[in-house]
């Protein structure tokens, strides 16, 4: 065996290096497992805790969304405390990193949880919330390794703050619509002056889309309840208004209809009343043409019968 093709631990640890520095993450995971399990047979084992911490954080790489992968290589991280890591082209205290790996999985658990009622979204603001003020209290001025080293983005524990507060300030929005469009709407606004700060446009638009319609407030044109938040309590139908039709709703402080779109508002419990009837009413009717349909057919099927019998 030609003893210049086996590679040391160091060594291996090294080559590890050098693939992370190349994007090759798989190939820098299989160098660094080898080396740990090199320096374990040696008896180093602080050798195969760094080693297989260098493992553990490039196999992110491989599963980035999954909180799992994060936690295991912090765990691995706090055996080798203040041990200076090299990823990449930084060099970062292991505990260091470990704080970062435990909040990006916290991230990644609440950005994944999907509430359904009141009260589970306010406790996802709160723990949105939460995460915020982390990333600001323990990463500040820090740039954060993993987006870097797997996104090519370069951003500091702080910047990670407004779009949590956005998402935060969303789902209190949500948690209220249902009994106060209105602190909804409000809700919506903080949320769009975070967006802005995160240098989102375009969630800044959207959010801007449900201040309007939840704080927009509306008089039912059929049975002239007053109601806000557009989409949820009142919503518009199309209909056809005469000019003379839409004079009788002058005097009114809330509007009955949309002048621009010739649609009425309508309140939640007509719109669904209105809707229900529609809906029994086409249920009927194709009840109907089914019955006509099928005694036409064995008409049909009569008179081929008829035809093929000879008579
Ligand atoms: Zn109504």
């Amino acid at each position: 065996m030609d003893l210049a093709l086996i590679k040391s631990a160091g060594e291996l640890v090294a080559l590890g290096h050098d693939l992370v520095q190349r994007g090759n993450f798989v190939g820098a995971n299989e160098k660094y497992s080898d080396a740990a399990r090199k320096f374990a047979k040696q008896g180093d084992a602080m050798g195969a805790n760094i080693a297989s911490s260098h493992a553990a954080v490039v196999a992110i790489g491989q599963q980035t969304a999954n909180p799992m992968a994060y936690r295991i290589a912090s765990q691995s991280l706090l055996n080798i405390g203040g041990f200076m890591m090299k990823i990449g082209l930084r060099e970062i205290p292991a505990n260091q990193l470990a704080t970062e790996l435990d909040l990006l999985a916290t991230e990644l658990e609440v950005l994944s949880l999907s509430p359904t009622n009141p009260q589970q979204f306010k406790d996802k603001a709160q723990a949105l919330q939460t995460t915020a003020m982390q990333f600001r209290a323990k990463m500040t001025g820090q740039v954060l390794v993993i987006p870097e080293l797997f996104n090519k983005t370069v951003m500091t524990g702080e910047a990670k703050a407004p779009a949590l507060m956005a998402l935060a300030e969303e789902a209190l929005g949500e948690s209220l619509i249902l009994d106060d469009p209105k602190a909804a709407a409000e809700h919506y606004q903080s949320a769009r002056l975070w967006w802005m700060q995160a240098g989102r446009q375009d969630f800044a638009d959207a959010a801007s889309i449900r201040v309007r319609a939840y704080g927009r407030a509306a008089k039912c044109w059929f049975c002239g309840r007053e109601v806000s938040g557009e989409g949820i309590h009142f919503v518009t139908m199309a209909c056809e208004l005469t000019d003379v039709v839409k004079r009788t709703g002058e005097g009114s402080a809330l509007p009955t209809f949309d002048p621009v779109s010739n649609a009425i508002f309508a309140c939640r419990g007509c719109y669904s009343a209105v809707f229900k009837l529609a809906d029994d009413l086409a249920v009927k009717r194709t009840q109907e043409l089914e019955v006509k349909i099928e005694r036409e057919l064995n008409e049909i099927r009569a008179q081929i019968k008829n035809i093929r019998s000879g008579r």
